[in-house]
């Protein structure tokens, strides 16, 4: 019987990442038709296609190469692909698939994985990964999920995953809402339906610059200020707890606010926004009423992916909040 197909890009990231010969940290070294030769077993699993895209580390992707890479990836399943695997650095896996999948529009799976070891040490999970992911990949019950990340044989969306330890292989978490699934003897064992698909609107220019500004005690958000004057054309508030900053902070939302659109996530890796709790100035009830918009279950960085894909559509500024709030929920 025929192997499905499956095309491996690579972008770079530790999976990829040697030390150079003349000593020091390592670099992204190797293509992916070396990752792909490097896992025992691939090629009996699906008929491969390897191709290196970027050589980068991920701290250094941008939109722009993740348009490329989707371009690639429609093109791949265009010519027949089951599925799509790319592999990239694990620092902006949780941003790069949430992007992707804005965007992503077929019902076969473009999975993202990558490895939190480089290749030479002992214990090495990429080839691990990009085995499971590539069984991820062929899988029919995968298909219609969107983007998915793989590691550490959990199958996470790419809506609400994050990266959760800056350097241990058990890495990737969904918080409340969950793995999707888990890689078991091979298959894909899924724990949730496939979600409703949400997508962007179309880009019609290239993505903008988008303040992502943290709160802390003691701010008062004059890098708001900064961030209109030297033209960013959004801004994300990573607010503390439920969605809150200082008084001084709340009063250039609401003069910064009439000018550029303003979004608040929570800074604190779970649960969401409230809408109705808290009434002090800076409090969520007050942000709402000085122009801010909500974030609900999205994450700081996922917001200011989604408000740059808004931006970049054209759409009108009145449509935000819908957009906002649909894409904040969970939808199971
Ligand atoms: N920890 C990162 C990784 O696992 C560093 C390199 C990168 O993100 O490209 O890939």
């Amino acid at each position: 019987m025929n192997k499905p197909r499956v095309a491996i890009g690579s972008l770079g990231g530790t999976i990829s990442m040697t030390p150079p010969d003349s000593g020091g940290g390592a670099v992204p070294t190797l293509g992916a038709e070396q990752l792909a030769a490097s896992v025992p077993g691939l090629a009996e699993v699906a008929e491969l296609t390897a191709e290196s895209l970027l050589q980068l580390p991920s701290a250094s992707l941008t939109a722009a190469h993740l348009g490329q890479c989707l371009d690639w990836a429609n093109a791949q399943v265009d010519a027949g692909a089951a599925g799509v695997v790319l592999t990239q650095g694990t620092d902006t896996i949780e941003e790069s698939a949430y992007y992707l999948d804005l965007y992503w529009q077929r019902d076969e799976p473009l999975i993202v994985t990558g490895a939190m070891r480089t290749p030479r040490v002992a214990g090495a999970d990429g080839p691990a990964n990009l085995l499971a992911a590539v069984r991820t990949a062929i899988a029919p019950n995968s298909r219609s999920r969107g983007v998915l990340v793989v590691m550490n044989d959990t199958i996470h969306s790419a809506r609400w995953v994050r990266k959760s330890d800056a350097l241990s292989v058990e890495t990737f978490a969904s918080g409340d809402i969950g793995v999707q699934g888990r890689v078991v003897e091979g298959v894909p064992n899924y724990f949730q339906r496939p979600p409703t698909r949400l997508l962007a609107p179309a880009a019609k220019r290239p993505f903008p610059k988008i303040a992502l500004l943290a709160a802390a005690m003691g701010d008062d958000g004059d890098l708001a200020d900064a961030a209109v004057a030297a033209g960013y054309e959004g801004i994300v508030v990573s607010a503390f707890g439920a969605g809150h900053v200082s008084a001084a902070f709340a009063d250039r939302i609401e003069r910064l606010s009439k000018r550029v659109p303003i979004l608040i996530a929570t800074r604190t890796g779970g649960g969401r926004t409230a809408t109705n709790t808290y009434g002090f100035a800076g409090s969520e009830i007050d942000l709402v009423r000085r122009g801010a918009l909500l974030c609900e279950w999205l994450s700081p960085v996922k917001a200011r992916l989604l408000l740059g894909s808004l931006l970049a559509s054209g759409c009108a500024r009145e449509d935000f909040a819908e957009w906002v709030s649909r894409w904040g929920k969970v939808c199971v």
